[in-house]
């Protein structure tokens, strides 16, 4: 937890290259002030259509995050065609009618939360073939409005994704907006280890140096990067 505390990194500034590369540095610097192997920065690129994409695409950043799979349907088919080796992540919550394009769109998924979407991915994976990296989100701050399993229900989630075949490879978690995040970030990386999970998915545009420091491997970073977002 010491090796955490920093100031925060200034706010990025210029080009979208230059955001990047400087991102990319800040990102680095607080992996290694925490002892870890450097986060893979996923850009999430939810609302922002292909013109603002492509800078960063050029740039050589190849994660993108995105919330909606209709939304990513429509944009990334034109992009990928350019480019063959893009990553992408879906961040948002996960419809179980929607599992199956989901699992042929994307090649992470952040919000496996519960039994249904377990059956459902379980069954898209088997009938397509394509194994994208399944991270279980975990709703900490036990917000209503948010995605993500209670703490107490997520050993029963893992073992019923294990039962299904599914190789669930880590945590993901989005803290309370008003509310200090070291404390969930540090939380969410005790219960990954806990449950010999390498994978954390952690951390935003206003935390991401802090989720690094504390061991996230997956930094999910929109509005720093691509500027304000008109809708959500
Ligand atoms: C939108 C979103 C992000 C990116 O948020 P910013 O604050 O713009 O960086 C990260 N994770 C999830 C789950 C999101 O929905």
């Amino acid at each position: 937890m010491k090796k955490a505390i920093a100031p925060p990194p200034p706010p990025l500034a210029g080009n979208a290259a230059q955001r990047l590369a400087q991102l990319n540095t800040n990102l680095a610097a607080a992996s290694a002030r925490g002892d870890h192997p450097a986060a893979t920065l996923v850009a999430v690129s939810k609302t922002f259509g292909p013109d603002a994409i492509r800078p960063l695409l050029e740039a050589g950043q190849r994660h993108f995050g995105e919330n909606r799979v209709q939304e990513a349907q429509a944009k990334w088919p034109e992009l990928r065609a350019n480019h063959d080796d893009i990553s992408l992540h879906l961040v948002g919550l996960l419809q179980s009618n929607k599992a199956r394009d989901a699992v042929q769109m994307f090649d992470a998924i952040h919000s496996l939360d519960r039994p249904s979407l377990v059956t459902a991915l379980a069954r898209a994976i088997d009938s397509t073939g394509r194994t994208p990296l399944l991270f279980a989100q975990v709703n900490l701050g036990r917000e209503p409005q948010k995605g993500g399993a209670a703490i107490e229900d997520l050993p029963e989630l893992l073992s019923q994704a294990r039962a299904a075949g599914l190789d669930v490879t880590g945590l993901m978690t989005v803290p309370p907006a008003d509310r200090e995040p070291s404390p969930f970030f540090a939380l969410l990386a005790r219960i990954a280890a806990d449950h010999g999970l390498p994978n954390l998915s952690m951390g935003m545009s206003s935390d991401y140096d802090i989720a690094a420091a504390l061991g996230a491997t997956h930094v999910r970073v929109g509005s720093a990067l691509f500027g304000d977002r008109v809708t959500t």
